[in-house]
């Protein structure tokens, strides 16, 4: 398969002048490519390109920009499968999961912007001072810098450009130094529909590229998908030329069980949910509270199941989880587990070891009897690890769920057959999404985003393309 490496850069596909980044794949260690990064001159290029870009593309009809993203969407339709394996193969992940579950998302995901595109509302024009009339626009806002995290490349640049450029504005986009490659193969079907400089790829770390895209004067709006630390360098930056920021933050998501469940629906859904893209989610199902009386039931059968998931290779038969990003991220998760056996009161019920052999992976976890004050319960791992805590009452959990270390606030779930008892304790729990009876399902229609902690952008649905808009107010003396 032929590798991209190239930067799309004010219309041209152009080698980085930067250092040299290696891709490798994480289900063997071995190098795939080597991505050389773009340089403080290069970035300024792609911003500018962007700002000239801008003055046009802003004055295109809802209507032209819809158009060009539905051409888009059908090209990564025509490409899926290329795309899944480039993906599968730059993040470990089962080629069948990126084939039937990211791509249909990442299409729909510029096509739901496509229609939304056409479809913004606000207040009515109207005679609010008696002789003057008012109205309301929604204009673009000028060149985004948008910046993505490795667990879901495609997906994360899919969330980023499409509302973006469906508002007016126009894009230079950052993927993770660890993912470009899917990014880059978009660059190259993008660069074939959209004008000169409405589109640009920057590759790089995020000090030496990410921070002048966030620094750059004519970077009117800066947003970020990653980690906390991340998003609180990127805020500063900011502020000394008071951008508009859209941050997607980290995740810590309680999962709470009622006595009065389904167990088996619980444990299937804790199985898929928690170890999906090998827990490097987000919203990942990683911090039950099980109820006393559910408790012992659902740690047996949740044991069973977890040890039941089959890990290996993207290509492998039957394959349910890959391997982690890196040996970086594997032995960080490593020591999140050892640090929680040697509390002395959780049980490893499953998993809990690095898997041997080549490759980043790491056994599918679970871990029992962890306590609200332990560090598993309430620290990020983002990894395959699950822990279970013991509870007794709804008032009880709710102070639980809404408590952690970093005070994330993204993703939610609780799990009852009383769905009155269930809206009750959705009502107070602080997160940007609460499910109840599933975990994890998301839809272009909806927004997705925290609270607290995990930052304030909204991606999907409506909301996202709101954020990428500035309401202005337009009044006219009769
Ligand atoms: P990260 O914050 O290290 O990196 C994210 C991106 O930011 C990368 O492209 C990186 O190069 C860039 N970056 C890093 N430092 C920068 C700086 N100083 N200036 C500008 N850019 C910089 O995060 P990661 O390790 O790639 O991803 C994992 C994190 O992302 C986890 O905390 C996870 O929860 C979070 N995440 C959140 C969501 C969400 O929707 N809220 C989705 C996926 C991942």
């Amino acid at each position: 398969m032929k590798l991209s490496t190239q930067l799309l850069i004010d219309g041209q596909f152009v080698t980085g002048d930067g250092q040299a980044e290696p891709i490798l794949n994480p289900a063997t260690g071995e190098l795939l490519a080597s991505v050389p990064e773009a340089s403080f001159e290069q970035v300024n290029r792609a911003v500018n390109g962007a700002q000239r870009a801008f003055a046009q593309w802003s004055r295109t009809t809802p209507a032209q920009r819809s158009t060009l993203l539905l051409r888009l969407a059908d090209a990564i339709e025509r490409h899926a499968e290329e795309f899944a394996a480039l993906e599968s193969l730059n993040c470990g992940k089962p080629y069948l999961a990126v084939l039937n579950d990211e791509l249909p998302a990442v299409v729909d995901c510029f096509r739901f912007f496509a229609g939304a595109a056409r479809c913004l509302q606000g207040p009515l024009a109207g005679e609010y001072i008696e002789g003057h009339t008012s109205m309301i626009r929604r204009d673009p806002i000028g060149v985004v810098g948008s910046i993505a995290p490795w667990n879901y490349p495609l997906m994360m640049a899919a969330w980023k450009m499409a509302p973006v450029l469906a508002a007016g504005n126009t894009v230079v986009l950052k993927p993770s130094e660890q993912t470009p490659l899917t990014a880059l193969r978009l660059a190259e079907l993008a660069s074939e529909l959209f004008p000169r400089g409405v589109i640009n790829i920057v590759c790089g770390r995020g000090e030496s590229v990410g921070a002048p895209l966030v620094e750059h004067p004519l970077v009117r709006m800066v947003s970020l998908t990653g980690d906390i630390a991340t998003g609180q360098k990127i805020l500063q930056s900011a502020a000394r030329t008071m951008k508009r920021t859209h941050l997607e933050l980290g995740g810590k998501a309680p999962v709470i069980i009622f006595d009065d469940a389904d167990l088996e629906a619980v444990v299937a859904g804790i199985r898929t949910f928690g170890f999906y893209n090998a827990g490097q989610d987000c919203t990942a199902a990683c911090r039950i509270y099980a109820q006393g009386k559910i408790y012992d039931k659902f740690v047996a059968a949740m044991t069973d199941a977890v040890a039941s998931i089959k890990v290996g290779g993207p290509r492998e038969e039957g394959v349910e989880m890959g391997p982690l990003i890196s040996d970086r991220q594997r032995n960080r998760v490593a020591s999140f587990v050892e640090r929680a056996q040697s509390s002395g009161h959780v049980e490893v019920t499953a998993g809990g070891k690095i898997r041997p052999g080549n490759g980043f992976f790491f056994e599918p976890t679970l871990i029992a009897h962890a306590r609200q004050e332990d560090e598993i319960v309430r620290r990020e791992v983002f990894g395959p690890v699950v822990s279970v805590t013991r509870f007794s009452d709804a008032e009880q959990v709710v102070q639980w769920a809404n408590d952690s270390d970093s005070d994330y606030g993204l993703a939610s779930s609780v799990w009852t057959r009383d769905l009155g008892l269930a809206s009750k304790v959705a009502s107070h729990l602080q997160y940007g999404c609460t499910w109840i009876n599933t975990h994890f399902m998301l839809t272009s229609e909806m927004p997705h985003g925290g609270m607290k902690m995990s930052g304030y952008g909204k991606d999907l649905s409506l909301y996202a393309l709101e954020d990428y808009t500035v309401p202005r107010h337009i009044m006219v003396k009769l």
